[in-house]
């Protein structure tokens, strides 16, 4: 079975399909951070226009590259099934991809289903040979999201607890604007943080004695924010303050898993979203659960932030599991919640 995967829920234009005997054939996400860098942020209605070009581009590349790989046969069908972000997302970039997906699949008369954006992040761990196995706790940290979820199967998850307030990728693009960071900023506050040295700078790790499995950034943020304003603009200071930034708020990551685990018995975490590619977080965590003789897993590094291999590969483990799809309507939900699946 091969699926054509779409993704467009915010800024980054994806297109890959995923083959369940050849594993990924095509893959390719091309960025708008020219488009949006200089407002420091994403803008939505231009992000929706740049998908309408970009996405075009891309799903002609993957079918050139398709037709290759496989003897082109008229009667046969090149592509079986089309999965695209659904969402969560900014409505108007999901709808390109919706509209893009919906398209296709009548054009060329196969199904096409809409994938849970979140849901993708959790499977993009499974994109590797080395696979988990449900159950498992899912630390989801990205630009929109920072949530602790307890996947018992696909299409099966409780949300354990979440940010009340900013999510941990969002807090890291804000402080690296204040740092004068280009957007996106929280790869490159990362960066910058490894000149850090132990300083005299200790930033509070919010809600750690809370017994729940929420989190809340924007205390942090604000606290780093006014250290930011009031301290010397020298590299070496803003190094430090990056440290202690990134120390902050990992460790309080680190800690709400290490709760969760025991809470609910799991050895198993599975860490997802952009904030997973921090070298930080994944030294601090895979030190956690080797004291806990847990197992643990992360996507390759490329498949952390946005892309539509992790919704091709979705759509395909949906598609096994409940064998109907929706192939004429369009569906979007830009607040489409996990625990909604
Ligand atoms: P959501 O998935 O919740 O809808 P999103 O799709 O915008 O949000 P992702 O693409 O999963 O988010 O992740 C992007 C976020 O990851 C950005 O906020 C970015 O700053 C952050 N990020 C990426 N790399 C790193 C890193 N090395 N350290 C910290 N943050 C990082
Ligand atoms: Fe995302």
């Amino acid at each position: 079975m091969r699926v054509l995967g779409i993704e467009t829920s915010c800024d980054d234009t994806s297109v890959a399909i995923y083959d369940n005997k050849h594993g990924l054939i095509y893959d390719k996400t091309l960025n708008q951070d020219i488009v949006h860098s200089c407002f420091g942020g994403v803008v939505p209605e231009l992000a929706a226009r740049s998908h309408i070009n970009q996405l075009i581009f891309l799903i002609q590349k993957s079918i050139k590259k398709l037709q290759y790989h496989v003897r082109y046969n008229k009667n046969k069908k090149i592509v079986d099934l089309i999965a695209y972000t659904a969402g969560p997302g900014l409505i108007g970039s999901l709808l390109v991809g919706a509209t893009m997906g919906c398209t296709l699949s009548c054009s060329w008369n196969i199904p096409c289903i809409g994938v849970n954006h979140l849901e993708g992040h959790i499977f993009s761990v499974m994109l590797q040979k080395n696979k988990p196995t449900f159950p498992f706790l899912s630390l989801l940290v990205s630009g929109g999201n920072t949530q602790l979820i307890y996947v018992f199967e696909i299409g099966k998850y409780k949300i354990l607890g979440e940010t009340l307030d900013d999510a941990v990728g969002n807090v890291f693009d804000k402080v690296a604007q204040q740092l004068n960071l280009k957007y996106p900023g929280g790869p490159k506050l990362s960066q910058l943080a490894k000149f850090g040295k132990k300083s005299n700078y200790y930033f509070p790790r919010p809600m750690i004695k809370s017994l729940n499995f929420n989190f809340s950034f924007s205390g942090l943020r604000t606290y780093t924010e006014n250290i930011i304003k009031t301290s010397q603009k020298t590299f070496q200071n803003q190094a430090n303050i990056a440290k202690a930034f990134e120390d902050a708020a990992i460790e309080t990551l680190v800690l709400k898993c290490k709760y969760a685990l025991k809470k609910t018995g799991l050895n198993t975490l599975v860490v997802c979203g952009g904030v997973s590619s921090n070298l930080v977080l994944r030294y601090q965590l895979k030190k956690l659960m080797s004291s806990l003789y847990g197992n643990i897993f992360f996507a390759k590094k490329k498949f952390c932030t946005d892309n539509a291999a992790m919704i091709a590969y979705t759509g395909y483990l949906k598609s096994k599991k409940y064998h109907s799809f929706v192939s004429n309507s369009i569906f979007v939900n830009p607040k489409w919640t996990i625990s909604q699946i």
